[in-house]
């Protein structure tokens, strides 16, 4: 695609809507590739929108979190590549917002992970007092943490397409009993480990979403950016417990500033440098808090 940047050594492949995908330039064929660049940028989306203009640091700040995190659950296999089992240099050009990881044969299911009930997951309990098939107390208000976490899969639209929250079921369906209850099992227990963490340093993982493949050996790894401020909703701890559901250390400004400026239809408004350097500022403060 035209527009991401050069880099050399590198072939781009694909563009998401926040990182560009390279395999190294010698690769004759992309499916046969071993290594596999992503390259996060400053762009941030919302509502399905890449929006005007980046946040600046974004891509670096969020690169941080994912090898943070990756290096805390040490336990979980992953999808990065040690510099010993790689022979494609990354240009330091880019080696701060990139990683390097295998390519997998990636699930097609975003693997969400709820402790709270916000956003999207509040939205459908009011409807229906459950969230993707899973039944919940009633009485249950925006924000509130769940009895436990629960596990409630979207399936992962090709591009350009949106994501749609699924029940376990579809989900066994697209990816196999087996391996839909080790996605799971998996989500739920990265999650609480990841929870525990976080709440130890202030801060509160409301929720995220993970995603898996498999790799040439069958096993599954975890891939993708893991708990960035991006994929998870960050809340401070303590104005939480003083019953201030609103001060989050994710992009949750940004939507917050859209939903009031932003009837969703046409193209979104270009955001204001105020909403720009709260945002990037929020998400340093995070990477403070957790030591990242
Ligand atoms: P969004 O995150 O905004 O919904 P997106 O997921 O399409 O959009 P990006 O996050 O920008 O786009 O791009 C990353 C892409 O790389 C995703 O499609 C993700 O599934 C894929 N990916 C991540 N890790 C691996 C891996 N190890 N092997 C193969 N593909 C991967
Ligand atoms: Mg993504």
């Amino acid at each position: 695609m035209s527009g991401a940047p050069v880099v050399e050594g590198w072939r781009h492949v694909s563009s998401g809507k926040v990182r560009e995908l390279y395999v190294p330039a010698s690769t004759a064929d992309v499916a046969g590739a071993t290594e596999l660049l992503l390259v996060a940028s400053d762009r941030v989306s919302a509502y399905d929108f890449a929006l005007e203009p980046p946040i600046p640091g974004k891509g670096e700040l969020l690169t941080r979190l994912s090898r943070f995190w990756f290096e805390q659950l040490g336990d979980v296999p992953n999808h990065l590549l040690t510099p010993s089992g790689t022979t494609t240099p990354v240009p330091d050009a880019v080696a701060a917002r990139s990683m390097h990881v295998m390519p997998l044969r990636m699930f097609p299911v975003e693997c969400v992970v709820r402790g709270y009930l916000v956003g999207s997951g509040w939205a459908e309990y009011q409807e229906t007092g459950s969230v993707c098939g899973v039944e919940l107390p009633a009485g249950l208000s925006d924000g509130d943490r769940l009895p436990e976490p629960i596990y409630t899969p979207a399936y992962k639209a090709p591009q350009g397409e949106h994501d749609e929250n699924i029940s376990f079921e579809r989900t066994e369906e697209l990816v196999g009993a087996a391996d839909a209850a080790s996605l799971r099992d998996l989500s739920l227990a990265v999650y609480s480990e990841a929870a525990a963490i976080a709440l130890q340093r202030g801060v509160v993982i409301a929720d995220t979403k993970f995603e898996f493949g498999r790799d040439a050996d069958g096993l599954i790894r975890i891939a993708d950016e893991v708990l960035t401020s991006d994929s998870s909703r960050y809340w401070d701890a303590v104005a939480y417990e003083s019953g201030n559901r609103t001060d989050s250390f994710d992009k949750q400004i940004v939507r917050d500033w859209l939903s009031a400026h932003w009837d969703r239809t046409g193209t979104p408004p270009v955001l204001p440098d105020e909403v720009v350097e709260r945002t990037a500022a929020r998400y340093r403060e995070l990477i403070e808090r957790l030591g990242a």
